[in-house]
């Protein structure tokens, strides 16, 4: 058995969902667990749904996602029958839509989001199980509150494998008996009591290595626009190279630093099964892309991983105390609270300094909570600079014209923080 994962892009038109179509028509006979993503930027657009604050704002931004979706099944659709279903049930979804939108409590908020947001993975899957009957393709919905079970913690869900593999085992090999395509939403999953969460921003990934865990399967393919994992974004480099295979160490290691080509939590799962992860090309489907396994060979070239709207916050304690446990402990509890990650942390005598992500709904409010204990600076609009096998010269190539504000080593990976000049 094989997982596929099929991000927003590669089901952004109906273009794409016949391309996802024909990619599984490869694999004749095959056990298939199919994760899709919501289509295209219809995530960003169901959080801006969830932040409207009336509800006329909310119902305008709720048609236009309708109309896009319609657009979609209608173009990717031939036979009227399936015609004629599909059109039923996204009518049926939206209206459940706007119902969740318009009657569910607006606080607490991450509970609200999840409920909205979910939405684009279910009507994605909607359209590509239809896309599927209509050439004849037998497939099943499996519906990811079902088997992914996570805690309460919205947005962010911690997954309970336990009971996601119990899950699986009581309902997924019955369903491969009837057909060999199940078709899941990705990013989401449920609690102990039936509500909908999300696994956090691009978790569809995730979702893929979750079920490859359970399913003990053979290999799980991340399906994506770019031919493999590069050394760099070709949206800030020039000149990237493909990498044709990667350790699970350094897939975890650029994950983590932000490579946005994979989900960091997607490779540990894998990991401990000891399960090949494929990165490849939708659109050109017969390349090879990158493979990712046990093989611990270093990479030949240097890895970039540039983030930007980063914030660097340097901490001193107002009573002049040095930053030891104490100090510490506070910073990380309040780091907790207010869910933020840090991207890098570099500590003296009686300074602290962090680089974060700047999330205008976390940030703000987290210095203003550090400042009860702490002397607060900080600078915005500040980029990140993360390189895997650094060497002088790339570090020097990245950081020409900048003013650097940080800079931090280890024995393969640096990270700079930086400025324009
Ligand atoms: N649709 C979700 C997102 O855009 C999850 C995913 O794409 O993996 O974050
Ligand atoms: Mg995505």
């Amino acid at each position: 058995m094989k997982v596929f994962k099929f991000g927003g892009a590669s089901v952004k038109d109906a273009e794409g969902v016949k391309n996802v179509v024909n990619i599984l028509e490869c694999y004749p006979n095959e056990k298939l667990i199919v994760v899709v993503s919501a289509m295209g930027k219809t995530t960003n657009a169901l959080e801006k749904v969830v932040r409207a604050t009336t509800s006329e704002e909310a119902e305008k931004l709720i048609k236009e996602i309708e109309a896009y979706h319609y657009q979609v099944a209608e173009g990717c659709i031939r036979t009227s029958l399936t015609k004629q279903n599909i059109t039923y049930t996204l009518n049926k979804t939206f209206a459940l839509l706007r119902k969740v939108v318009a009657e569910y409590p607006k606080e607490p908020f991450d509970e609200r989001y999840d409920q909205v947001v979910s939405f684009g993975e279910h009507i994605s899957v909607l359209i590509v199980c239809a896309c599927l009957s209509d050439k004849q393709i037998p497939n099943m919905w499996m519906r990811a509150q079902n088997i992914i079970h996570t805690d309460s913690n919205y947005r962010e869900g911690k997954v309970d494998f336990e009971k996601t593999l119990a899950s699986y085992k009581k309902f997924m090999p019955e369903a491969f008996e009837l057909v060999d395509i199940l078709v899941m939403e990705g990013f989401v999953g449920s609690t102990a009591t039936g509500k909908t969460t999300t696994l956090g921003r691009e978790g569809s990934d995730y979702t893929a290595a979750i079920m490859a865990y359970c399913a003990n399967a053979e290999s799980v393919t991340i399906w994506k626009d770019v031919p493999g994992v590069l050394n760099a974004d070709p949206k800030w480099f020039d000149n990237t190279i493909k990498i044709d295979h990667l350790s699970y160490q350094d897939a975890i290691e650029l994950a983590y630093y932000g490579a946005t080509v994979i989900h960091p939590k997607t490779i540990k799962p894998l990991q401990n099964k000891n399960i090949p992860l494929f990165v490849r090309s939708f659109l050109q489907p017969d390349a090879p892309g990158t493979r990712i396994d046990n093989d611990t060979s270093q990479l030949p070239v240097p890895c970039f991983i540039f983030k930007v709207q980063q914030v660097l916050i340097s901490l001193s304690p107002k009573d002049f105390s040095f930053i030891v446990e104490e100090n510490l402990s506070r910073i990380f509890d309040i780091l907790a609270q207010y869910k933020v990650k840090t991207n890098v942390m570099q500590n003296s005598a009686i300074n602290f300094s962090l680089c974060l992500d700047f999330d205008p709904d976390k940030v703000p409010a987290l210095i203003e909570a550090l400042r009860s204990d702490f002397r607060v600076l900080y600078n915005k609009d500040l980029e990140l600079v993360t390189i895997r096998y650094y060497d002088q010269p790339t570090i020097d190539r990245v950081s020409i014209e900048k003013r650097v504000l940080l800079e931090h080593k280890s024995r393969y990976t640096v990270q700079i923080v930086m400025q324009n000049k």
